[in-house]
Formats: structure tokens, C-alpha cells, sequence
């Protein structure tokens, strides 16, 4: 594992394209879990301005994740959510 410093606040760069800058706005999150797929709306992300590629911060994950548990749990197919911070 490369370590790296995760509280600098300027601008960060994406890593997908090498590229562009992100910059926060708010995305549409789809997981499959099984026959179940959710879809979280409305997400906080850190987009990516030059490939449109996101980062989600690590409490937003794990949110989206309890969120997508849920509705595995309650075993509906098609789940559209909207994320609520
Ligand atoms: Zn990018």
C-alpha cells in the first residue's frame, strides 16, 4: 500500500485521467448486490472536471453501503434512493 496524505485540501487531482481537477458536485450512485440493484442519487462526491470520474469520501461510502444493505435486505429489485447527508 502506497501512503499518502489524505488532509490536504487544495485541489486534487484525478487519478483515472491524470488530468483534471475535482471539484465537489453530486452523483448518481448504482450497485449491484446480488438480483438487487440499488440507485443512491444525489450523492456528495468529488467529480472529476476533464473524465467525469468521482470520489466518494470514505463516511459517504459507507453510508451509500448501509443504504444499499437495506434495501438488499428488504429484497426489492430495482431500489431508487436519494441520499439524504
Ligand atoms: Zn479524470
Amino acid at each position: 500500500m502506497e501512503s499518502r496524505l489524505e488532509d490536504e485540501e487544495s485541489e486534487v487531482t484525478c487519478i483515472i485521467c491524470r488530468h483534471g481537477e475535482t471539484t465537489p458536485g453530486a452523483v448518481t450512485v448504482s450497485l449491484q448486490r446480488g438480483d438487487t440493484t440499488v440507485i443512491l442519487k444525489g450523492v456528495p462526491a468529488d467529480v472529476c472536471a476533464n473524465c467525469g470520474e468521482y470520489y466518494l469520501s470514505e463516511e459517504v461510502t459507507s453510508r451509500v453501503m448501509e443504504r444499499a444493505e437495506a434495501a438488499v435486505t428488504s429484497g426489492a429489485e430495482v431500489e431508487i434512493l436519494r441520499f439524504a447527508a
